[in-house]
C-alpha cells in the first residue's frame, strides 16, 4: 500500500500506480482529481477506456493519452462499469470526437442512454454525509448511447479476452471485467481500496447483494485489482478480497468511520490544491 501527492510516483513491488501513470505495463490510470479514477488498456496503437470520469475533464483523458503518444481517435471502445455520472461524465463527449463502441450491462445501459431514472442508492446515517459530500461538484453526465449491452460471462474483445462478471448491488447493472490471462480484475465501484484494503463499494442500492457481489470477486484469482476509487492493489489482490470478504461487516463499519476521516483529510487537502491519494481517500 502505497500513499503520497498527486503527480508523485508510487512503487510497489515492482507495479506502478497512481496519476499520470501505468497501474500495470499497458494500463494508464486516469485520476480524476483523486476521486475517480478511470483506466485506458493499450493494445499496440489502440486503447479501451475503462469507465469515463467526470463531465468536463475530458482533458485528463486526453492528457494520459498523450503521455503515451496517442490521441482521443485512438480510443475505440469504452467499457463502463454502471451508471454513475462519475464513470460516465465524458462518454458523450468521447462518443462524438471518437466514434467509439460503448459497452455496458443491459440492466444500467437505459439510464446511460437517459431513457430511465437512475434508482437511488440506499444510504445508512454515516453514509449520507459521505453521500453529500462526495457528490458536491460532480457535474451531471450529459445521456449517451450504448451499442453493445452486456450480460454476465459475456467475452470483450479486450487483450486475449476480457470476462464480464455481473455484480449487481451498487447499481443494477455494476460490472467488473476480469482478464484471466494477465490476472487482472477491474473493479467498477462494486469495491473500493481504503487504507490498501479492498472493501465493498458504499452508496449501493442493494447492500445485501453488494456484499454477495464482492464475495463473487474474492472466489476469483487475480494478482491486480483496479479501482473506480481508491489506488489499485498491485500485489497478491485476490487474496487480499478474501480476507476483506471474511470480515465484510467489520469492514463495512470501519468504512464508514474511516470515511468521515476521510472526508475531512481530502477536503483539507483540495482546499489548498493538493489532493492526497491513498489511505484516507474513499
Ligand atoms: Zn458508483
Ligand atoms: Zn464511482
Amino acid at each position: 500500500m502505497i500513499t503520497g501527492a498527486c503527480g508523485e510516483r508510487y512503487e510497489a513491488r515492482g507495479a506502478i500506480i497512481g496519476s499520470s501513470m501505468e497501474a500495470a505495463p499497458g494500463i494508464h490510470a486516469v485520476d480524476f482529481d483523486g476521486r475517480v479514477w478511470a483506466y485506458l488498456y493499450r493494445e499496440g496503437s489502440r486503447f479501451t477506456l475503462i469507465d469515463a470520469g467526470i463531465a468536463g475533464r475530458l482533458e485528463l483523458i486526453e492528457q494520459e493519452l498523450h503521455a503515451a503518444g496517442a490521441k482521443l481517435a485512438d480510443i475505440h471502445q469504452i467499457i463502463v462499469t454502471h451508471f454513475h455520472g462519475d464513470h460516465t461524465g465524458t462518454l458523450a463527449e468521447l462518443q462524438r470526437l471518437t466514434g467509439a463502441r460503448t459497452l455496458a450491462h443491459k440492466l444500467d445501459a437505459s439510464v446511460v442512454r437517459g431513457d430511465t431514472a437512475a434508482p437511488e442508492p440506499v444510504l445508512s446515517g454515516p453514509e449520507q454525509a459521505m453521500f453529500d459530500y462526495f457528490t458536491k461538484g460532480i457535474p451531471h453526465a450529459p445521456a449517451a448511447n450504448v451499442e453493445v449491452e452486456l450480460s454476465d460471462a459475456d467475452e470483450i474483445d479486450l487483450d486475449r479476452g476480457a470476462r464480464v462478471i455481473h455484480v449487481p448491488g451498487h447499481t443494477p447493472g455494476s460490472i467488473a471485467l476480469y482478464l484471466p490471462e494477465r490476472q487482472i480484475l477491474f473493479t467498477g465501484d462494486a469495491s473500493g481500496s481504503v487504507n490498501g484494503r479492498p472493501i465493498v463499494g458504499v452508496f449501493n442500492t442493494d447492500p445485501k447483494q453488494a456484499k454477495r457481489s464482492f464475495q463473487r470477486l474474492a472466489e476469483l484469482e487475480f494478482e491486480i485489482a483496479c479501482f473506480g476509487h481508491g489506488p489499485a492493489v498491485t500485489h497478491d489482490a485476490s487474496a487480499s478480497f478474501r480476507q476483506s470478504a471474511v470480515a465484510i461487516p467489520m469492514i463495512t463499519n470501519t468504512l464508514v468511520r474511516e470515511g468521515q476521516g476521510a472526508l475531512a483529510t481530502l477536503n483539507c487537502q483540495l482546499s489548498t490544491r493538493r489532493c492526497i491519494i491513498g489511505s484516507r481517500v474513499i
